[in-house]
């Protein structure tokens, strides 16, 4: 029998490492910075067709600097938790700053070695979903998302 998707991202989640796997489901279960901004500097959305995540993020800009950061969406508990992990990691971050992490989180996905994980705190969690290829996409549309903000950020479209 072919398993399901499901079972097979379980499987998938199973084989991860286990303290790898306590710090994404941890921030599956209790995802920080969940909900919406009321007057967001910029909002963007993600969508991962491969597997069905959605991702909207809401950033507040002041400054230079990210002052309010807020996530909701749907989707695996690898996009989930990503998000969550992200928005930890960028709130009260300067935008060099904020790309700086993305440079080193994308680079980590890409399978480098020469990156400071140390920096990375609980997003080096997601080091171990590098295994499975398509979840891969599942851990970087969060950032993906807010790529696409920052560009927006930076061209003062909002
Ligand atoms: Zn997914």
């Amino acid at each position: 029998m072919t398993p399901t998707k499901e079972e097979e991202y379980s499987q998938q989640e199973a084989q991860l490492d286990d303290l790898y796997r306590e710090v994404i489901l941890d921030h599956y279960r209790n995802p920080r910075y969940r909900g919406s901004l009321p007057a967001p500097t910029v909002s963007r959305e993600g969508y991962n067709p491969l597997c069905g995540d959605e991702v909207t993020l809401d950033v507040t800009a002041k400054d230079g600097v990210v002052v309010e950061v807020a996530f909701r969406g749907s989707g695996c508990s690898i996009s989930q938790s990503s998000a969550s992990m992200m928005t930890e990691a960028i709130m009260g971050k300067t935008v060099q700053q904020v790309e700086s992490l993305f440079k080193g989180f994308t680079a980590m996905m890409q399978g480098s070695e020469d990156i400071d994980l140390e920096s990375l705190g609980d997003l080096e969690a997601l080091a171990g979903v590098r295994k499975f290829p398509v979840r891969v996409k599942c851990a970087t549309l969060a950032w993906h998302t807010l790529q696409e903000a920052l560009q927006a950020l930076e061209e003062g479209k909002g």
